[in-house]
């Protein structure tokens, strides 16, 4: 442990050492004195062109390897040294002394140098920071180290201008530049499940042997100082060769570690440092480093070529932030970001300021007063439809999470405004979930609306046990599991769905996300929002059902009214009539007028068939209201149709005695046995017999027709020359009450319930009624049986 906190310590403070003298040999940078070529060009008349090759001398020295030459002689001066060069032109020697020039005269190329270098320490820094006790990290800290600090001094002897001290940074350089390929070539093989290099050593050597060269060549020959020595510095070319050759080894195994990456996570990762690599470092190693190897002419300059660099330490860090190279996670406080943007709009405003008194430098002193509210304008006007803009992008690079988040429960809340039931409400929370955070599996259990004993509405993926506890507890947010049994059940989290006041909570039950991590703050979020809105949504829902109810409901009153109205008129008359009769009979009977046998006979048949007719009406009314009460049972049991049949033949004919009825009765000789209540098959041919004679007129000729039917089935038709159905009463016939007006006219009595019990009795029976005929014409209504299952 101490020796841990030794080293982190120690690798801190030569982090820092190492950025100081960066920063050191950056001031030297800034003022890299140059050749004044200009000025020489105008002194001598020779053309900038053959200039260097013409000189001889210069600062006492004599001029043999030109770029070498000329660059020790800036380093010994500052700018503004005069400096005498002796100059052959036209056979003659010329000497002319002028000043050293400053080599940055605009200085944006240093500026880029050191943001290179910043944003590199800080990088590292920062990774060192977050995870010290990584290796991988550690490797990678040094490597910003000393990528940031070659970017940053960028010449081993620009900042010396003869002052022994600033050799140190120098030094540094090269000893930062050296190592920086091995370093490299180090980190990218962490991205490979190969751990060493064969002839590491060999690589570690080299480099240091480079950096140790070069250093002890500059610092010797600028001390002693001594030309000749600095010429030696053409070596510098075999250093090239390494360093190109390192890169590119490095840029080829990460493109295959790329290529092998085992999931989209690590190839992010690795992408974005190949890019950095690519776009930071191809620039200088294609442009300038291989030609310069090569000895040929570069064909972009030493500064253009490593302004790139700039590249590399964003691609890091865009890797860092977004896709957690090294396992990083950095929360980038969204406040931080907008704060940035206040600081663009107040640098656009301070622009504008400038910007608008130049303008109106020249009027009139009363015009200045309107400039800082000229410059909020512009400043509003630049940055509002800016600012939407860059926050969407910054969210979606930084961000993406929440923005997507942000969009789900956007996308939630909108589409389940438009939905009608439970079940829709969380089968579009399933969707939003599985496009924005990817779970095992979710649960929901809602309770049944209404009081009294609590029903369940939806239930996903909880058992018995689990809704029991549910429904068992008093209400309230708390969590409703023991610890233990939510992960029992399969879940991770479990959210509340407030249904309203006095209801039992809904809740909603999330599983583990798929990618294996834990649930983070963001997500617990995400899932608390969306849980929110599914509550709203199923109280809307819930709202919107009762209103539904109750309108059903009392529609549903109505009707009864309506029916209980109709029912006493149409009894209440069915009742009276055959009533009268039986009062008028037997008032006659009293009265001793009728006391012929043959007429007390007659009389007496009459109160039967009255009395029979009324039981009838009784009947239907009482099975009337047990179906509509629902209360209505068969007894199905196997049954021959023939003596049923029969049976009811005979109760009519005896019935109607005397009256002019012609009824014809076919009932085959084998039986016809079906599964059927024989009541309630007695009672439905009844009432089509009654209806067939009650809706003939005159001479009544009925036919009861017993049959047996395909596949064991079997029919039974009655048929009569009456009236007839009309195409458009073959439906409502069946209705409670409904009566034709062809039927009442012909028959005033009737209360339009017959055919509504036929009908159920032979829907119990799996069984359909066919109508035949026409009006006018007769109606035949055959009851047809289904065969025995
Ligand atoms: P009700 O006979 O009491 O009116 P039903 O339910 O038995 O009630 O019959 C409903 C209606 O069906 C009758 O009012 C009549 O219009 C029509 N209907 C039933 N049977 C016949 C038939 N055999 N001939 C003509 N119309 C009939």
């Amino acid at each position: 442990m101490e020796r841990k906190h030794a080293s982190f310590t120690l690798a801190f403070l030569a982090g820092a050492l190492v950025l100081g003298l960066s920063v050191l040999g950056f001031v030297g940078l800034l003022g890299r004195p140059e050749i004044p070529w200009e000025a020489l060009e105008r002194a001598t008349g020779i053309a900038r062109g053959t200039l260097p090759g013409a000189v001889v001398r210069a600062d006492g020295f004599e001029v043999l390897d030109r770029d070498l030459d000329f660059k020790f002689i800036a380093a010994r001066h500052r700018v503004g040294d005069p400096i005498e060069f002796v100059v052959a032109k036209d056979g003659r020697q010329l000497a002319v002394t002028e000043p050293l020039v400053p080599f940055y005269s605009p200085r944006s190329i240093p500026v880029i140098f050191l943001l290179t270098g910043v944003f590199g320490f800080l990088i590292g820094f920062g990774v060192f920071l977050l995870r010290a006790g990584d290796r991988r990290a550690r490797l990678f800290f040094w490597l910003c180290l000393a990528f940031s600090s070659a970017a940053m001094i960028n010449g081993e002897w620009y900042g010396v201008q003869g002052r022994p001290l600033h050799l140190i940074p120098g030094i540094l350089f090269f000893l930062a530049y050296t190592l920086t390929p091995v370093l490299l070539l180090k980190f990218v093989l962490t991205f490979t499940t190969r751990g060493r290099l064969p002839g590491e050593p060999l690589l570690w050597a080299a480099s240091l042997l480079f950096g140790g060269f070069f250093s002890a060549i500059v610092a010797a020959s600028l001390l002693i100082p001594s030309i000749e020595l600095f010429r030696l510095k053409f070596a510098f070319r075999f250093f090239r060769i390494f360093f190109g050759a390192v890169c590119l080894a490095s840029i080829v195994i990460l493109f295959r570690a790329f290529r092998a990456a085992p999931n989209r996570e690590k190839r992010d990762q690795i992408r974005w440092v190949l890019y950095g690599l690519i776009v930071g470092l191809g620039p200088f190693m294609v442009f300038y480093t291989l030609p310069l190897a090569a000895g040929l002419r570069p064909p972009l300059s030493e500064e253009t070529a490593s302004a790139f660099f700039v590249l590399l330490p964003l691609a890091l860090a865009f890797a860092i932030l977004k896709y957690k190279l090294l396992d990083i996670t950095v929360i980038i406080n969204r406040s931080v970001v907008y704060s940035l943007l206040t600081m663009v709009t107040a640098g656009v405003y301070l622009a504008s300021v400038e910007g608008l008194k130049a303008l109106f430098a020249a009027g009139p002193g009363t015009g200045r007063r309107w400039i800082p509210v000229g410059a909020a304008f512009i400043a509003a006007m630049v940055f509002a439809p800016a600012r939407s803009r860059i926050q969407v992008l910054v969210d979606k690079a930084f961000f993406r999470r929440s923005y997507d988040y942000r969009r789900a429960v956007l996308g939630f809340a909108t589409a389940a405004g438009k939905t009608h039931t439970a079940a829709d409400v969380l089968e579009l929370f399933s969707a939003t979930l599985a496009d924005a955070l990817p779970v095992e599996k979710v649960g929901a259990f809602v309770p049944a609306p209404g009081v009294g004993t609590p029903g369940v509405a939806l239930r996903t993926g909880l058992d018995y046990d689990a809704v029991a506890t549910l429904l068992a507890r008093p209400g309230g947010p708390e969590e409703p599991f023991p610890p233990g049994e939510l992960r029992r059940l399969g879940f991770e989290i479990v959210l509340p769905l407030p249904l309203g006041d006095g209801e039992p909570s809904g809740w909603l039950l999330v599983g583990p996300k798929r990618s294996g991590l834990d649930l983070t703050d963001e997500d617990r979020e995400l899932l608390q929002t969306l849980a929110a809105e599914m509550a709203a949504s199923l109280r809307r829902i819930r709202l919107q059902e009762e209103v539904v109810y109750e309108r059903a409901s009392r529609e549903k009153l109505e009707e009864l009214g309506r029916l209980k109205t109709e029912f006493i008129s149409s009894v209440s008359h069915e009742l009276r009539t055959p009533m009268t009769s039986l009062q008028a009979i037997s008032e006659l009977l009293d009265s001793g007028k009728a006391d012929e046998t043959s007429l007390r006979k007659h009389l007496i048949g009459l109160m039967a068939g009255e009395c029979s007719r009324l039981g009838r009406y009784l009947h239907n009314v009482l099975d009337f209201g047990r179906i509509e009460q629902d209360a209505m049972s068969y007894e199905i049991r196997p049954t021959d149709l023939r003596p049923v049949v029969a049976g009811v033949a005979e109760v009519v004919r005896s019935a109607a005695a005397g009256e002019d009825l012609d009824l014809e009765v076919k009932i085959p000789a084998a039986p016809v046995m079906i599964d059927a209540d024989p009541d309630a098959i007695r009672q439905a041919l009844l009432n089509l017999i009654d209806n067939a004679i009650k809706y003939s007129a005159g001479r009544k000729h009925i036919g009861v027709r017993l049959a047996p039917a395909a596949a064991g089935g079997a029919e039974i038709s009655v048929s009569d020359r009456g009236i007839g159905i009309s195409p458009e009463d073959r439906q409502r016939i069946f209705e409670a009450f409904y009566r034709a007006p062809e039927a009442v006219r012909q028959d005033p009595s009737g209360v339009g319930l017959g055919l509504k019990i036929v009908k159920h009795i032979m829907d119990a029976h799996g069984g359909e009624i066919a109508i035949a005929g026409a009006p006018g014409r007769g109606t035949t209504i055959t009851l047809k049986f289904p065969g025995r299952r």
